[in-house]
């Protein structure tokens, strides 16, 4: 930035904060620091300058953190942030930690959305047609809906925050109740939470999906590798983990649901397998 921008942005802060003090003191819209006013009400006017300039000092630093976050997810590593902000990669990582690998885990979720974004609206779109207003998951439910309208009302550029909230909320339906008596419901709310495991599964990076390399299906005797987490209201303790057959099997009783998936891309297939679409 040219010392010539630099003097237009403080000339540009300080009327802010003059503006900012007469709103505080009640002034007249000529008031100000030049004005013929008494010792005591000038005073005043500049202590109120005071309390405004490092109000506006606290909330450039709340909006520099933001645009680092934004910088970073589109792209920019620590030492652009640093270069950009005037300091090393190491202070920029210190003054704001957790910002790397932010635009992979947004390629991620753009990816994601792109192939399945369409179907994921389609699928909440027959969840909520098939439930009962009056059931006990009524806030959920009214919750996602908030969701379905703010995701058409959002241009594409901003949409992925309010896809990340509609998969918190589109996870409680999904597994929050006994499924509907009546099948083409069931079968809604059954894919509503297998693609929201995918979903997870593909937006969580690679290290957090390893951990799960120690579980085992939740089947007896059954070596087979575990891919998936089901749940069903009875289990009380929380969703078991099951390989690809016995997923396959368990889907086939009621109330049965995908959860959680341990690789991407095997909750659906799982799901459509289960409900002979495969
Ligand atoms: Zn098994």
């Amino acid at each position: 930035m040219s010392d010539a921008q630099c003097a237009d942005l403080t000339t540009a802060v300080e009327q802010l904060a003059w503006t900012a003090v007469r709103e505080m003191l009640q002034l007249q819209p000529d008031a100000g620091p030049g004005s013929d006013a008494p010792d005591a009400d000038l005073r005043q006017m500049w202590l109120a300058a005071l309390t405004s300039l490092l109000a506006i000092r606290d909330s450039a630093d709340q909006l520099a953190a933001s645009a680092a976050l934004s910088a970073a997810q589109y792209g920019a590593d620590y030492p652009a942030i640093g270069d950009a902000a005037g300091m090393t990669r190491q202070g920029a990582r210190r003054k704001w930690p957790g910002l790397a690998g932010l635009s992979d885990e947004r390629q991620r979720k753009l990816t994601w959305w792109n192939r399945r974004g369409d179907q994921f609206v389609q699928c909440v779109r027959a969840v909520l047609m098939a439930s009962e207003e009056t059931s006990e998951q009524a806030p959920r439910l009214a919750a996602l809906r908030g969701r379905l309208d703010e995701i058409e009302q959002t241009s594409p550029a901003q949409r992925l925050d309010v896809f990340d909230m509609a998969l918190v909320d589109a996870h409680a339906v999904a597994v929050g109740a006994p499924s509907p008596a009546e099948r083409t419901a069931a079968r809604a709310k059954g894919l509503l939470a297998a693609l929201t495991a995918d979903a997870y599964a593909a937006m969580n990076s690679h290290s957090s999906l390893v951990i799960r390399e120690d579980l085992a299906c939740g089947t007896d005797d059954c070596a087979s590798e575990p891919i998936v987490e089901l749940w069903h209201p009875d289990f009380g303790h929380g969703p078991v983990s099951a390989c690809r057959e016995h997923a396959i099997e368990a889907l086939g009783q009621p109330d049965i649901r995908i959860v959680a998936a341990c690789r991407p891309d095997v909750a659906l297939s799982v799901f459509a397998e289960a409900y002979g679409e495969g």
